[in-house]
């Protein structure tokens, strides 16, 4: 199971301290991994106060050339350099906000993927597309448009649009069945290993009911991630999850 934190463009150093002391004591279980994503400037400043613990640590983006003109822009081998080890690609955020496209999405994952990093790729369609009943449609041809070539493994995150910040989210088996249309279509371009998160809404209270869903790898956690005791809950979620399968 992965447990991933996107903090999005929130929490100051201070709070950043604080949210980490709470972690301090905490048993980290080693199936279930946890991993922050700050924005970029903190990187380095968590990288330091989570030296010793139990979590990764990456980044929220990342250009696709490894150097050159893009003001602005970080390279995937700058985030490795100060110890990132994965990166969400292709957010809904993104993709809305600065027209990052299935292509631009795709050569980001190449040269993550170079750099040494995981990327996690983000898919999800809109509340006019689920209603027409295009949903399917739409998850296969994201998935195909951004997925690289030849990558052995890969972590999709599927975040309905509609349910990002919401409070609304969709049923066990709406999710399901994106899960492993995603799993099916990865085994079509011989991916050896691909998990894949749901991300939407996810909060304490609806945690464990998430994770006992079939081919639900674990969760992106938006909003609920800025409160560590929310988070920490999310984890334990997935740690009881885990127990009960095995
Ligand atoms: C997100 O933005 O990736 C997300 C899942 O947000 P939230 O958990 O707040 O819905």
């Amino acid at each position: 199971m992965f447990i991933a934190a996107n903090w999005k463009m929130n929490l100051n150093k201070k709070q950043i301290q604080e949210y980490i002391v709470h972690l301090e004591n905490f048993q980290f279980n080693d199936r279930v991994k946890a991993c922050i994503f700050p924005s970029f400037i903190f990187i380095d400043y968590l990288s330091s106060l989570i030296l010793d613990k139990s979590i990764s640590l990456g980044s929220q983006n990342c250009h696709f050339e490894t150097n050159g003109a893009f003001t602005g822009d970080i390279s995937p081998y700058s985030l490795k350099q100060y110890g990132c080890e994965y990166v969400i690609l292709g957010h809904s955020e993104r993709r809305e906000q600065y027209n990052e496209n299935n292509n631009f999405i795709k050569k980001c994952a190449h040269s993550a993927i170079d750099a040494g990093l995981m990327p996690i790729i983000c898919v999800g369609e809109s509340i006019e597309i689920r209603n027409s009943g295009n949903a399917i449609n739409f998850i296969k041809s994201q998935i195909d448009e951004c997925l690289p070539e030849n990558c052995k493994d890969i972590y999709i995150a599927y975040e309905p649009m509609w349910s990002i910040g919401t409070g609304i989210m969709p049923n066990n088996n709406e999710i399901e069945e994106i899960h492993s249309l995603i799993k099916n279509e990865a085994v079509k371009k011989n991916i050896d290993t691909i998990k894949v998160l749901y991300g939407g809404s996810v909060k304490p209270d609806n945690a464990e009911k998430i994770m006992s869903i079939d081919n639900v790898d674990g969760t992106l956690i938006g909003g609920a991630s800025l409160n560590v005791k929310d988070f920490l809950a999310i984890y334990v979620a997935a740690v009881k999850q885990l127990n009960v399968i095995s």
